[in-house]
């Protein structure tokens, strides 16, 4: 077994640069918790940015694991197979949409539901060839691919990788005007992260949701909410858009569906929006394989046993208020929706990152001056009273 060490100089030798981890080397996990190779052990309050909402190796996940490894784990999409049937069918009832399709990553089920727009505006809502927009926000993250990065507003996301896809357009997050005066007969879709996570945990105007939803439906503008990060309870509620009751047209799915084992992510929307897709316009090798399938389904069953989304609203709220009382002169503020929680610094967050996972708490900053709180859901209350324990030394150390 390799040292922190030498796991350090291996990956600066032999891996690309594209992150900047903390410098702890996970060796092991189980639930809330996780141990580096020298034994230390640490909370996890990062959930592998919200996909790991069932806890690291949840037993009834890694059962469902063992028993599809040991029966078939991947057939392609040229043959069918029971598990894949079973998780859209699940999918399909658990979002109350008429249809499901499987990819893996979050990127690529973003990259779906838009050319799901742009097939249904020219086969379904008649715009002409080629002029179909997509309006989304600023501040927004759906990925990393070069079209989705085409619409980032975030220069260091798109620096030296044009030219960029075109057909799209940006409004500022939560301005309902802004996206009324952008909408065009040629407009196909309104895509939006119903908390934008990666923008530093902000939570749109109240309504905005609602009546941007309604807004699309008079003007037969599809409304795509990316729940990746913000679905399966992660803000208190099963969805993110549940706060507004808002069912979106279209919703993207990924991260916790994978149950923290396999990635799978998945777009879900009605017949007349998915039947657009015939044999040969869309897939992926991977897509829908039975291990992921088996997994998910695990994943959504102990979503809704273990009532998660439940647990996060009630300890997100009580966590929330106890953030709220750290008296410091770099807290600017404390926001989020169930454990999905931001606190805002004045100052660089990194420096706080580092000293809590050298007192046992693994965050992470996001856009340089905000800490990312987002804990496995299953965490108790006693465990949370650790992590804020800890918080409080830190700012009381700094
Ligand atoms: N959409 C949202 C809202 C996300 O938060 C993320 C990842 O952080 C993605 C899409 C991309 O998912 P993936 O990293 O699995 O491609």
């Amino acid at each position: 077994m390799a040292t922190t060490q030498q796991v350090l100089q291996m990956m600066d030798r032999y891996s690309a640069s594209n992150y900047l981890p903390l410098p702890v080397v996970i060796e092991k996990a189980e639930g809330v918790w996780v141990w580096d190779a020298a034994g230390r052990r640490y909370l996890d309050m990062l959930s592998a940015y919200s996909a790991l909402n069932h806890g690291h190796r949840h037993p009834k996940i890694i059962q469902a694991l063992k028993e599809q490894a040991d029966k078939v784990t991947l057939t392609s999409r040229a043959f069918h197979s029971d598990a894949l049937a079973r998780f859209a069918r699940r999918l399909a009832k658990f979002t109350g949409k008429g249809k499901i399709l499987a990819m893996n990553t979050g990127a690529e089920a973003v990259e779906t539901a838009l050319k799901l727009a742009r097939r249904w505006a020219y086969r379904v809502k008649g715009v002409q060839e080629n002029r179909a927009e997509i309006i989304v926000c600023d501040g927004n993250f759906h990925g990393r691919t070069i079209t989705v990065t085409s619409f980032s507003t975030e220069a260091a996301y798109k620096e030296d990788f044009g030219p960029f896809t075109p057909g799209f357009k940006s409004i500022p997050y939560g301005d309902l005007e802004a996206l009324r005066a952008a909408i065009t007969p040629d407009t196909a879709a309104f895509l939006v992260e119903p908390v934008q996570g990666e923008a530093g945990i902000i939570i749109p105007p109240e309504r905005f949701l609602a009546e941007a939803h309604a807004l699309c439906r008079r003007e037969n503008v599809l409304f795509i909410a990316d729940e990746i990060q913000t679905g399966f309870g992660r803000t208190g509620k099963t969805f993110a858009c549940d706060w507004e009751n808002v069912v979106p047209d279209v919703y993207v799915l990924g991260k916790a569906l994978g149950g923290g084992v396999m990635p799978i992510s998945a777009v879900a929307a009605d017949e007349n929006i998915m039947d657009v897709f015939e044999p040969g316009s869309h897939g992926s090798t991977f897509g829908g394989n039975p291990l992921a399938c088996a997994v998910a389904l695990a994943a959504l069953d102990v979503l809704e046993e273990e009532r998660l989304a439940e647990r996060s609203e009630a300890l997100g709220r009580l966590f929330m208020k106890k953030l709220t009382s750290i008296p410091h002169p770099d807290i600017v503020s404390v926001r989020g929706r169930g454990l999905l929680i931001g606190i805002q610094l004045s100052v660089p967050a990194r420096p706080y990152c580092e000293a809590l996972a050298r007192i046992g708490v693994l965050c992470k900053e996001t856009h340089e001056t905000t800490i990312r709180l987002a804990p496995p859901l299953v965490i108790t209350e006693e465990e949370l009273d650790f992590a804020l324990s800890r918080i409080g030394e830190v700012f009381a150390n700094q």
